[in-house]
């Protein structure tokens, strides 16, 4: 079997392991599951493992973005068409958001999860309203520990621009600033004497080589990390809550699908011109992590990988889009917010005039920017459009949501990733690389 297939196969393996455990170790169910101790040291080991997975990938992400940018750029020796490529790149970023929000208002408006005959759904009243409390106590707790929305948009540049060079290099959440510091690094080594060049950029080139290399290390340990990942998940999930919000449940997954599986191709088809199964599946390795992981960000080096070995895209492109991309670019959860809005909305019987809907679509787009690749971040921005757009009362709901955040969030983040991925290959393809061309798919 190739590497892909074992994750996939121990993706299926880890559903029902963890679906067994969820129907034989589950004492308790309200307002969350509780488990019996076998279930609870299973889910710990679990947590463990996978924790240690997501480390090893978070690990290679500082010194991947940094050399395969300053590679990217000083490698080429020259500036030309930089502005071209950001012009790009940004173009594609704020259009295919805003396209992924549309379908998002479409799917929402049309299907009404949040309403029963035109009324509010009476079942999901009585289970937000029996645990009010606990479930406006868990959006406050998840949004203690989470930076993002509204105020990481408006301090953008603020966090491009670090005090102190190293601050760049400290966590990940500082990828803004290692961008701004690899760009200015790429950039000025043109200028320079080629002495001073040459060592420095044979270095980086060494140093991207060498990344490059342990992220493939990394892969091998993928099938037994996506394991504890998603059995994990699985194992927690809220069935009984599940089965209550199923019609919210489909409609995300719906609009994401459309999105990923209907619009991304056609435009791959027909703005690109490349064949949008053959894109699937040079970048089925990015896609499983993504989805296993649930955070844009510790995939980075996954997909770079893919985007450069299985598609052909050039690091001059990669390694400016894909950093970038899962900095700012969400277009799974850009939908997702709208989506999740419109429906704590309709749970409440709160009226949304098209005007109000503009509101919510124009602060979708704005906090997905600021959203941090990790999992259940986009919470904070729902929480900020809530507020912006005034329906009272909305945390109960909001953490009634959360109980059955994690696969959605799993799914919108393969989107997320999956839409990072084509802006490389739509810009490459505009800048005349030949990409997805020959059998270059071996990994
Ligand atoms: N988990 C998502 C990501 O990493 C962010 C979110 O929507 O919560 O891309």
């Amino acid at each position: 079997m190739k590497p892909w297939q074992w994750i996939l196969v121990s993706m299926i393996a880890a559903l029902i392991t963890g679906a067994a455990i969820n129907a034989t170790c589950v004492i308790e169910t309200e307002p969350n599951l509780v488990f019996n101790s076998v279930g609870t040291k299973l889910i710990g080991a679990f947590d463990y493992v996978g924790t240690l997975f997501m480390n090893l990938l978070k690990m290679v992400i500082v010194p991947l973005v940094f050399s395969s940018i300053v590679v990217g750029i000083a490698g080429l020796g020259k500036t030309d068409g930089f502005a071209r490529l950001g012009g790009k790149t940004l173009l594609y970023y704020s259009l295919s958001s805003l396209v992924a929000i549309l379908v998002g208002l479409f799917m929402v408006n049309t299907f009404k999860p949040g309403l029963v005959n035109g009324q509010p759904n009476e079942a999901i009243r009585k289970q937000f309203e029996a645990n009010e409390e606990q479930y406006a106590g868990m959006v406050q707790g998840k949004l203690a520990g989470q930076d993002g929305g509204m105020n990481a948009v408006t301090d953008l540049f603020l966090r491009m621009v670090p005090q102190n060079v190293f601050e760049a290099f400290g966590a990940n959440n500082k990828m803004l600033a290692l961008i701004f510091i690899s760009l200015l690094t790429g950039i000025g080594l043109i200028f320079i004497s080629a002495e001073g060049r040459n060592p420095v950029l044979q270095f980086f080139e060494g140093l991207n080589e060498l990344t490059l290399l342990i992220t493939n290390w990394v892969m091998w340990l993928a099938p037994i990390g996506v394991f504890a990942l998603v059995a994990e998940t699985s194992a927690q999930t809220g069935f009984e809550i599940v089965k209550l919000l199923s019609k919210y449940f489909f409609v995300v997954v719906g609009a994401l699908l459309t999105h990923a599986f209907i619009v991304m191709p056609l435009v791959l088809k027909f703005v690109a011109g490349v064949s949008p199964k053959r894109h699937f599946y040079a970048m089925r390795n990015a896609l499983l992590t993504a989805f296993s992981t649930a955070s844009s960000s510790a995939t980075l080096p996954v997909t770079m990988r893919a985007l450069n070995q299985n598609a052909g895209v050039s690091e001059r492109v990669s390694s400016f889009v894909l950093p970038l991309g899962a900095t700012v670019n969400m277009d799974g959860t850009a939908l997702y917010e709208c989506v999740a809005v419109m429906f704590v909305a309709q749970v409440l019987g709160f009226e949304m005039a098209i005007g109000t809907q503009f509101t919510v679509v124009m602060l979708a787009l704005l906090t997905s920017i600021g959203v941090a690749g990790v999992p259940s971040a986009s919470l904070v921005a729902i929480t900020i459009i809530v507020y912006n757009v005034g329906i009272p009362n909305a945390e109960a709901v909001i953490g009634l949501i959360l109980a059955v955040d994690r696969p959605l969030d799993m799914t919108r983040t393969a989107v997320n990733v999956f839409s990072d991925s084509c802006a490389g290959v739509i810009i490459a393809k505009s800048e005349g690389e030949d990409v997805l061309a020959g059998d270059t798919m071996e990994s």
